[in-house]
């Protein structure tokens, strides 16, 4: 009697209801809390009202009127990657007259190479605990507030993904579930979703294509992902609306000083001509990453140099190979490097950074990286799933500028992010950070250069970026695609990918879109049949994004380059076809602008030896000029069109000749089923093997290589489907020696300046 007044009394219950208020209360909070995806400010079901850049002509006119008084401008960005394009978006929403010029393409450096992840970096974090590190803990939380920024200031480019990190050994489940705790706690309300730890089965459930030998279970985070060099042209076309004056192909070759040797201007060279001409400007900043250090020198040929490059490699797999919306982080790699295996534009990326590198204008992915990171692929898959050299659609290398500050006394001080340093003539040098951290850096530099160059009167704000949408985000909407979908006619993945890809602005490639002669979609052409690009896309880089070459168009306005080489390059022949249209190119150039398109999608990881399809039917004009080409660099194979790009095809006479070398190598043994098979044992297979015409040469670290590829490393014999099956891998696999392996010197996280 007694308990029960006690539990009923007034006191308990004003206790009960008041506890499950807030319980409600939280609940309600949190299931609202969830990620902060900014609302449209337009109408979103209607294309915006239409906007044109002003074409490269008139920018040129712009550019080359600054040698005449007056009309200088306030500030010259060097360098069109993303610390370029953030400062001139920056500079140029304050009021600011500013110029851009890049001496390739927009992104063109390590902007579009980049791992795509908008993050503060949870292997950061781990390094600000253990080594009780201030400088790297401020780093993660500025990094972590700039995500947040990023995601919403052109939220169509970029979304959150979670990425799971696998656990093979108890101790290690709270040792990653509090680390990652901590990132969300640091993000604060600022953070994406909450980590959470998932058992065995559920991981499994969710990641099927994960080793299950020694699971324990895995811990789930999140952060942002993004497509690097759209968001850069996305900032390029901002800066450009609010008046910046912007050039792709135009090299600054000099800088100019007056008679008191401060710097002036710049003299530039542009490559689509090779005219050269004078720009004028009160200030100039370098924002050349890795090449920083070939400016500094022009302003002062004694400089110290600053960039120390590290490179990073990333290659491309099917969609089997990863869920389609998770990622995974294996923190410990065999050699210490972090891996990423990311799902992304609807393919997996793989890849690591920080290998110590030289500075090189187009670095490549080299084969001996390319098979370390399938071999940490290998690692963590099932066993199941063969891991091929021939699954790399692609491969591609970046270089990070890691920065010294000239100013430091002592020859340590690789500093932890990036570097802003004005020399004595005034060159203002922005290098280091990552590309999530831009705008953050973009808004010192301009308040640096503010200051220094005395434009306090000229600029008509302060900074604005925090809230600045970037072109194509006004009028979009998650549905949007709908909308095109019912007024275009467009497929589905099509639609869904340009509104991705170009937000609002999707509208306008849609105008550019052909009608098809089907029922059904009516509009939009594709490129390849296996990806959602489309021929309009390739007039609207050329008319809306200053796209000049076909490169410009595969690689950075589309990333079919990044995501299929090979489906790249049978879609150059059409490409190139829009593009001599588009600009008015005569045979020989269209021929040249072909040849160097097959010579850069050689250097994206296209196995050597790999075979293109002949082109054929009314692609044939053109078409072949990209054959000659390839062929002229050795990639297509000069073999029949029968043979063309398989690895399991094998011609007539291939197939008899393997045939009688496996019979004479055979012997009848106890097969895996029980009665007496005829096989071929492992010990003899090396000797068969060089009796076949084309397989004589084969290395020991070749024919190591494809057995451990082909899964049959640890068999002791094979039947003549498996013989086969060897025989196509070693079809496959390049046998131009990989280059000796050479020290990794890994270079501690808190010198990366960014990236995994
Ligand atoms: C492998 C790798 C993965 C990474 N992953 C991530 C990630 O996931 N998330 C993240 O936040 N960061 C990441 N980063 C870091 C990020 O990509 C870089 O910090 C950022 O792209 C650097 O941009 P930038 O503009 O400074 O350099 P760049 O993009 O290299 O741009 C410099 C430009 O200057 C131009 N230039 C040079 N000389 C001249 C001249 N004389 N005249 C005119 N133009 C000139 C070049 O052509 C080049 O385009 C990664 C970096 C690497 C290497």
């Amino acid at each position: 009697m007694t308990l029960l007044r006690t539990v009923f009394s007034r006191r308990t219950l004003a206790y009960a209801s008041g506890g499950t208020l807030v319980g409600v209360g939280a609940g309600y909070w949190y299931l609202n809390s969830g990620p902060a995806y900014s609302s449209s400010t337009k109408e979103t079901r209607r294309p915006p009202p239409p906007w044109t850049p002003p074409s490269r002509v008139d920018m040129m006119k712009s550019l080359k009127a600054s040698g005449t008084s007056g009309q200088e401008f306030d500030l010259l960005v060097v360098g069109g990657g993303a610390t370029g394009a953030g400062v001139a978006v920056d500079a140029a929403s304050r009021g600011l007259r500013v110029a851009l010029v890049e001496r390739d393409d927009f992104s063109a450096g390590t902007s579009s190479k980049s791992t795509k992840l908008v993050h503060g970096g949870v292997r950061y974090l781990q390094k600000a605990i253990f080594e009780l590190d201030y400088e790297q803990y401020k780093l993660v939380r500025e990094a972590l507030h700039e995500r947040r920024i990023f995601l919403q200031t052109a939220p169509y480019l970029s979304a959150m993904l979670p990425i799971m990190l696998p656990i093979y050994k108890y101790w290690q489940v709270p040792y990653y579930w509090s680390g990652c705790k901590l990132y969300d706690i640091l993000a604060g309300k600022e953070n994406m979703e909450s980590s959470y730890v998932m058992s065995k089965g559920k991981a499994l459930e969710t990641f099927p294509m994960l080793k299950s030998d020694g699971l324990v279970g895995a811990v789930v985070y999140y952060d942002g992902q993004h497509n690097d060099s759209r968001m850069n042209m996305a900032l390029i076309l901002t800066a450009v609306k609010h008046g910046a004056t912007v050039l792709n192909y135009c090299e600054v070759t000099d800088l100019l000083k007056d008679s008191a040797s401060n710097l002036n201007g710049a003299r530039i060279r542009d490559n689509m001509t090779g005219e050269e001409f004078n720009v004028l400007a009160k200030g100039i900043i370098n924002a050349t990453g890795p090449f920083s250090d070939a400016l500094l020198t022009l302003d002062n040929p004694a400089h110290k140099p600053i960039v120390q490059p590290s490179s990073g490699i990333h290659i491309t797999l099917p969609n089997y190979y990863s869920p389609r919306k998770m990622g995974l982080l294996d923190p410990a790699t065999s050699d210490g490097r972090v891996i990423f295996f990311l799902p992304w534009q609807g393919n997996t990326i793989a890849g690591t950074t920080d290998s110590p590198a030289a500075v090189e204008r187009e670095p490549r992915a080299q084969e001996e990286d390319i098979r370390w990171v399938l071999d940490e692929v290998r690692r963590y898959l099932a066993p199941d799933i063969k891991v091929r050299r021939g699954d790399v659609l692609s491969a591609w290398s970046g270089l990070r500028p890691l920065v010294r500050n000239p100013a430091a006394a002592s020859t340590e001080g690789l500093v932890r992010n990036h570097m802003i340093h004005v020399s004595e003539s005034g060159l203002l040098t922005i290098a280091g950070g990552k590309w999530t951290t831009y705008r953050a850096m973009a808004q010192e530099t301009v308040d640096k250069a503010v200051k220094v160059f005395g434009l306090g009167a000229r600029a008509k704000t302060g900074c604005v970026t925090d809230t600045l949408r970037l072109v194509g985000s006004d009028g979009w909407s998650r549905n949007m695609f709908i909308g095109l979908i019912q007024r275009y006619g467009l497929e589905t993945d099509v639609a869904k990918h340009l509104s991705d890809n170009y937000g609002d602005r999707a509208w306008t490639v849609c105008d550019l879109a052909e009608p098809r002669n089907d029922s059904w979609p009516l509009h939009g052409i594709r490129l390849n049949p296996s990806y959602p690009y489309i021929e309009a896309e390739v007039r609207y880089a050329v008319r809306h994004e200053y796209a000049l070459t076909p490169i410009d168009v595969l690689a950075r306005r589309t990333r079919l380059s990044f995501l299929n080489a090979h489906a790249a390059l049978e879609a150059l022949p059409r490409v190139a076809d829009i593009m001599a249209v588009e600009l008015h190119w005569s045979r020989a150039e269209r021929a040249r602008q072909i040849t160097r398109a097959v010579e850069f999608l050689a250097s994206m990881g296209l196995a050597p030896g790999t075979a293109l399809l002949p082109p054929q039917g009314i692609r044939a004009r053109v078409g072949h000029a990209v054959w000659a080409a390839a062929r002229g660099i050795g990639l297509a194979a000069a073999a029949p069109p029968a043979l063309a790009y398989s690895r399991a095809r094998f011609d007539g006479a291939e197939l008899a000749a393997l045939k009688s070398a496996f019979a004479r190598g055979a012997r009848e043994i106890p097969g895996p089923a029980g009665p007496p098979e005829v096989r071929l044992v492992k010990p003899a297979l090396r000797s068969v093997l060089r009796e076949v015409p084309g397989y004589e040469n084969i290395s020991q670290k070749e024919y190591d290589y494809v057995l451990e590829e082909a899964g049959f490393k640890t068999r002791a014999d094979l039947d003549f489907d498996e013989f086969l099956e060897i025989c196509g891998t070693v079809k496959e696999v390049s046998f131009t020696p990989a280059p000796t392996r050479h020290e990794r010197r890994v270079i501690p996280v808190e010198k990366s300046g960014g990236g995994v």
